[in-house]
């Protein structure tokens, strides 16, 4: 298993949420149109964003314990029962921390 190219994935696709939730926040802080005909849709444009931010940070997150595994040498490794986790799975999902059978077990 090469944690080195999954480390470089892990990089990327980090760098790549940090970009996003940065351009949410800015939308979030920019001024509201006075136009009342437009503020349903601008509610729901703010929910949307709201969920596109929480599931980025969640990923974030999910990352950073990814890549600190790497640094500790257990990637790759199921979380739960020490298995190791199939590399379709970790070319699907990188950041996961579990196997295929533990994930569907939760
Ligand atoms: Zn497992």
């Amino acid at each position: 298993m090469d944690a080195a190219r999954y480390e470089h994935i892990l990089r990327a696709r980090k760098a790549e949420l940090e970009n996003r939730l940065s351009r949410i926040e800015q939308d979030f802080t920019a001024p509201r149109n006075p136009d009342d005909d437009d503020r349903a849709v601008e509610r729901n444009n703010d929910e949307v964003l709201e969920e596109l931010g929480e599931a980025g940070e969640k990923e974030l997150v999910a990352i950073d314990a990814a890549l600190a595994r790497i640094g500790a040498g257990t990637f790759g490794t199921c979380a739960k029962c020490g298995r190791p986790i199939a590399e379709g799975r970790l070319d699907a999902v990188p950041h996961t921390p579990l196997c295929q059978t533990c994930a569907g077990q939760v």
